[in-house]
């Protein structure tokens, strides 16, 4: 099944919401041959902690997506505002429709439509709308769903897990604040996900549309 997906996108409402929800997949389905796209709609520098140069996320997430395999070209930074996509969501749309005319991906990851972060659910919402008749999977962020649906697990070599957690160890501005991002958070749910269908390390999604 995961070899059908030949041209994926993958959309972060900031920059490392990809790497935490699908990293370890990206890394995945690079390794099968996969061309993968990664949209960062802002590069936060309201998150920058002090003592780090207000635009470090976006060498940041360039060096975390290299180390997914993205290609450099492939990654696309936008520079909306953290908090205020809401009030942003007919340009996010029209930015959207534009990348599925650029990219015309087979599958989109998305984070959670019940995400409790106002911009994520911008995202989500948009993102369903602008691609309405692609497959669609939602991503998991643990910390921000209140509720989520577990419905399709990718499983996970070691290996791929260990890219995911290299990617996430390069956002070096984050680590003081990101607690989730540590080697056993991240490998812990791995292994949690594997173990529920009997593997040893997964993601899982949510499925909003597949179509075969
Ligand atoms: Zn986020």
């Amino acid at each position: 099944m995961i070899s059908k997906f030949k041209n994926v996108l993958v959309l972060a409402p900031h920059t490392d919401d990809g790497e935490f929800g699908c990293g370890g997949t990206i890394s995945r389905l690079i390794d099968q041959g996969a061309t993968v796209h990664y949209v960062a709609f802002s590069w936060c520098e309201e998150s920058v902690p002090q003592g780090f140069p207000k635009d470090i996320l976006k060498s940041e997430v360039k060096n975390a997506t290299s180390v997914l395999g993205i290609k450099p070209e492939n990654l696309h930074i936008l520079d909306y505002k953290v908090r205020y996509f809401t009030s942003k969501r007919q340009e996010i749309l029209e930015d959207l429709i534009l990348f599925r005319k650029k990219i015309n991906p087979d599958l989109i990851f998305i984070p959670s439509i019940n995400d409790v972060h106002q911009d994520h659910m911008t995202i989500a919402t948009e993102a369903v709308r602008a691609f309405k008749n692609r497959n669609i999977l939602s991503y998991e962020l643990p910390w921000n769903n209140f509720k989520f649906s577990m419905d399709y697990f990718f499983k996970l070599s070691e290996n791929q897990v260990l890219t995911k957690l290299n990617s996430l160890s390069q956002y070096k501005s984050q680590i003081a604040i990101r607690n989730y991002a540590s080697e056993d958070f991240i490998k812990g749910l791995a292994k949690v996900r594997g173990t529920q269908v009997g593997t040893e390390y997964c993601e899982v999604f949510e499925v909003v549309r597949i179509i075969s």
